[in-house]
């Protein structure tokens, strides 16, 4: 990150990556792994056909590694990551489908990968909020002793008219009480949140960020509601049945999302990444830099910052 993006950046919100430098005193680098997890949402669970937005080619919308074994995807990524951007350390963040869906014994041997890796010092997990139990809840507290441990849920949306429309599968209160139950355990939470969403204007958008704002999450991840080929998101997008919001528009409410929130809810994400060759719209996320620096701008200019408005 140039220095100047770095110190814009570091007055107005709190980015993932200045947390992480005051955590560890050295580069972080999130390890994005697919442990092979799939999703009751598209395996027949509570649906066959997935999110409305979700890809269904092997969710490559989440990105993932496509090495066939976690090792092999934390040592492919740590050398390209030492390399590229001299990181030091390094968060192993299961990302791809649903990574608390499974039995306890799986996912304990899954996450136990990490410990042959002694530069792991995050275990960062990515989850819906309808498969989180205490069971489960237990296991992933119990590398809080070694490990910085975060569970990120995707909540969305806070209505549930939304949530009905993007076929989720799960309402509001659910993701609510998830995130209430893992907090009260001492587990880190972060919300994964769409701006853009079908029907959704600024008031909603403002809802849902008072909301958030109110829960006990200590990060959030923005995603810009994208179209992706092979979704049934791209066909309402074809037939003109949803609009996508331009970027001007992405940008003010999500600086204004920004105002909402508490000052020390981390930052994870201010856009979302989607590959170039499956992405239908908007085309202004294709240089995903520029919009994070109009982000900067915007707030510098407007002297917004993060939390102005968290009462
Ligand atoms: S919950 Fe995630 S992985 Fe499952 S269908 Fe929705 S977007 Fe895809």
């Amino acid at each position: 990150m140039p220095q100047d993006t770095y110190i814009i950046n570091k007055m107005r919100y709190y980015s993932f990556n200045k947390y992480l430098r005051e955590r560890h005193g050295v580069r972080v680098h999130r390890l994005s792994l697919n442990a092979g997890f799939t999703c009751p949402n598209r395996d027949g669970s509570i649906s066959g056909k997935g999110c409305i937005y979700c890809n269904s080619e092997g969710f490559s919308f989440f990105g993932g590694d496509k090495l066939p074994t976690i090792e092999e995807q934390i040592a492919q990524g740590m050398a390209f990551a030492r390399e590229r951007y001299g990181a030091g350390k390094f968060i192993a963040y299961f990302q791809t489908g649903t990574n608390t869906y499974g039995p306890v014994d799986k996912l304990k041997k899954t996450y136990d990968v990490i410990s042959r890796f002694p530069d792991i010092v995050g275990l960062y997990i990515s989850t819906r909020p309808d498969c989180i139990d205490d069971e489960k809840l237990d296991l992933i507290k119990s590398y809080a002793d070694r490990y910085e441990v975060w569970i990120e849920y995707g909540v969305q949306t806070v209505h549930d008219k939304t949530l009905e429309l993007i076929e989720r599968g799960h309402d509001f209160e659910t993701a609510r009480l998830a995130i209430l139950k893992t907090a009260s355990k001492g587990i880190k939470v972060a919300a994964h949140l769409i701006i853009g969403l079908p029907g959704e204007d600024e008031a909603m958008m403002a809802v849902t960020a008072k909301t958030m704002a109110k829960l006990p999450i200590s990060g959030v991840k923005f995603h810009s509601l994208h179209v992706l080929e092979c979704t049934k998101l791209a066909d309402m997008y074809q037939n003109s049945q949803i609009t996508i919001i331009d970027r001007e528009t992405y940008i003010d409410r999500l600086i204004k999302f920004l105002e909402y929130l508490p000052k020390t809810t981390v930052i994870f994400r201010l856009v979302s990444d989607a590959r170039p060759e499956t992405l239908i719209a908007p085309y202004w996320m294709r240089d995903k830099h520029q919009v994070i620096q109009a982000i900067e701008r915007e707030m510098e200019s407007r002297n917004i910052r993060q939390g102005a408005l968290n009462k």
